[in-house]
């Protein structure tokens, strides 16, 4: 289990939620899940800008500074030996008596960060997966990466009782992300993902995809596609921390190209195990 991180302090995990800390009463919180490699963490000057943001547009005072916070989150994995995994970390606007409206200024953010032991699907990676479609129900600002993940959880069940890694979400006809990942298709040799607007959570590692497609000389279109679109791809694939890249080879009932992962994410998944290899040999 290890330790965890309580604001800028790390103590042995116990019992600390307090019943009334309203991450746990109204899911009023932020939150980042931070991928390790090799006892290294990826891109984790990206996460720690989302975290800020999300907690600007949710009005959220961070209870830390980001250098400090950063330097913690480095010395958590150390101490707790982390090798492959993530580290959690979330901040909920504190604890208050249970009233919708925030809590008074003497009310201070909680933050908390523990690791966990994850390793990457190789074996999905390599082969491909199944995904399900269903309707995206989600709130209106998906940008911020919020605690309230009640639709994203039966989105998730729903894939797991179809045996899916994923389900792919859908508002009417336009494919938006899926339920902890972004989506990308190939159409005749370029990719195509949702724009980050309100719409989806930018993806660090969606973000990661569009560098390495620009090494690759690949041309990446930030523009929306429809479920047909989806259906009829030469090729379909989800990214998100430690996911990393699984090829999406049948969605229900339909096979994606033939049905393997094609050669773009082959292509694309060779390039981001490389990066992990620089960061983990550096
Ligand atoms: N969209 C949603 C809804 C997610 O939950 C996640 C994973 N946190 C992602 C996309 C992928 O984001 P990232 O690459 O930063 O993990």
């Amino acid at each position: 289990m290890g330790k965890i991180l309580f604001n800028d302090t790390i103590i042995e995990r116990k019992k600390i939620i307090d019943i009334e800390d309203r991450g746990y009463q109204f899911g009023d919180g932020i939150y980042e899940v931070i991928g390790v490699y090799g006892g290294k963490l990826f891109m984790l000057d990206e996460h720690l800008e989302r975290l800020e943001r999300s907690a600007k547009e949710l009005q959220l005072a961070l209870p830390v500074r980001l250098t400090i916070l950063k330097e913690k989150i480095v010395e958590l994995v150390s101490t707790n030996g982390l090798h492959e995994g993530v580290v959690y970390l979330q901040i909920s606007r504190g604890v208050a008596e249970r009233w919708h409206q925030f809590p008074s200024d003497d009310v201070t953010p909680v933050l908390v960060a523990y690791t966990k032991v994850e390793e990457t699907l190789s074996d999905a990676e390599n082969h491909g997966a199944k995904a399900v479609l269903t309707e995206d129900i989600r709130w209106l600002r998906c940008d911020i990466k919020t605690l309230n993940l009640l639709p994203n959880v039966l989105a998730k069940q729903k894939a797991i009782e179809n045996n899916a890694v994923e389900a792919i979400l859908h508002r009417g006809d336009i494919i938006t992300e899926a339920s902890a990942s972004n989506v990308f298709i190939v159409k005749s040799g370029e990719l195509y993902t949702h724009p980050a607007d309100n719409y989806i959570l930018n993806g660090i590692t969606r973000r990661k995809i569009f560098a390495l497609c620009e090494k690759l000389n690949m041309k990446v279109n930030e523009e929306t596609f429809t479920v047909a679109e989806l259906l009829r791809a030469d090729e379909v694939f989800v990214t998100a921390t430690k996911l990393d890249i699984i090829p999406i080879i049948k969605v229900d009932d339909t096979i994606i190209g033939d049905g393997k992962p094609g050669d773009i994410v082959r292509n694309i998944v060779e390039a981001y195990r490389h990066s992990i290899q620089e960061l983990v040999s550096d």
